[in-house]
């Protein structure tokens, strides 16, 4: 976890890539870059490429799923392509949409799944122990320790899935729709964690399709269609594109909507907000009330 700052993390640059089985390419020319401490936003209907970018940048693509791939991507300034997975676990962690599938399912507790990884690079008891600690309070996990991991919740699920990344302190913490399979107590506990992480520094690349509940602590935001970046930016630029967001089948934040609703039926000039706050200081300024 480190500050913002200059450091480019993760370069990618024109990323184009097929399953063996794709006819056409998944991803096309892709092109972005995440600064130390940033946010990234992956945004785009289901099936334009989101997960396929988040295992591009933990290795998996290409190197578990082969296929054609061309371009280039750069964590921490080593090429994906001539890296192993295993060697980018310490830099790169994923978490699933479906925390199930993170799960090792050979841990018998809480514990023992966050310390799996770390007894797996070999690290010394005392380290473990510590960063297993940090790592579950952290989520918030604390007290249930000695539970099995199947028997939580799915937002403790999801939560506990985050804590096994930490644990291994990537510099870039991935996640794939982290909250789309939570109830809205479930999303609500990891979104938590995950504005809290974006707030002390981490660097973070989420692909979501609702975009409102990440809006607000992303940085950038990419939006991905067909394979192909249709719009890449600062979130509010990206969703400030309200007409083509919506062609596309992504909704931006009501309010953004609204904004841009007001705009074009009543003439009225004003910054579009992304959030209720930022929505009730423009128009109270606009308005002459406060
Ligand atoms: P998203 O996460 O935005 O829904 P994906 O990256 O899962 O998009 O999928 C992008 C495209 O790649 C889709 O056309 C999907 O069918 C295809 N795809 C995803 N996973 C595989 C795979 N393992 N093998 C072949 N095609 C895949
Ligand atoms: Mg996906």
């Amino acid at each position: 976890m480190g500050q913002r700052g200059n450091e480019k993390v993760i370069i990618v640059e024109n990323l184009t890539y097929a399953y063996p089985t794709s006819k056409d390419f998944v991803l096309k020319k892709v092109n972005f870059e995440v600064h130390r401490g940033e946010v990234l936003a992956i945004l785009g209907p289901n099936g334009s490429g989101k997960s396929t970018l988040c295992k591009s940048l933990n290795g998996l693509v290409p190197h578990f799923y082969g296929g054609r791939y061309g371009g280039k991507v750069i964590i921490d300034g080593q090429e994906v392509l001539n890296t192993s997975v295993s060697q980018l676990a310490t830099k790169v962690g994923l978490v699933f949409q479906d925390p199930e599938d993170q799960i090792s399912g050979l841990a018998l507790t809480v514990w023992e799944e966050v310390a799996f990884g770390l007894m797996m690079l070999g690290k010394p008891k005392e380290e473990i122990r510590q960063r297993v600690e940090e790592a579950i309070r952290y989520v918030g996990l604390e007290g249930l320790e000695k539970r099995s991991p199947f028997e939580l919740s799915g937002g403790q699920m999801q939560r506990l899935a985050i804590a096994t990344v930490l644990a291994l302190r990537p510099e870039v913490i991935v996640m794939d729709e982290p909250t789309a399979q939570l109830d809205p107590i479930g999303k609500f506990e990891v979104l938590s964690v995950i504005e809290k992480l974006a707030n002390e520094g981490s660097t973070i690349v989420i692909a979501e399709h609702e975009i409102e509940e990440v809006a607000y602590f992303a940085d950038k935001a990419l939006v991905l269609f067909n394979g192909e970046v249709i719009a890449y930016g600062p979130v509010r630029e990206v969703l400030r594109k309200v007409d083509e967001l919506k062609s596309i089948g992504i909704d931006p934040p009501s309010v953004t909507e609204l904004a841009h609703a007001i705009k074009k039926e009543l003439g009225l000039e004003a910054e579009y907000p992304i959030t209720l706050e930022e929505a009730v200081k423009i128009y109270s300024e606009l308005l002459g009330v406060s």
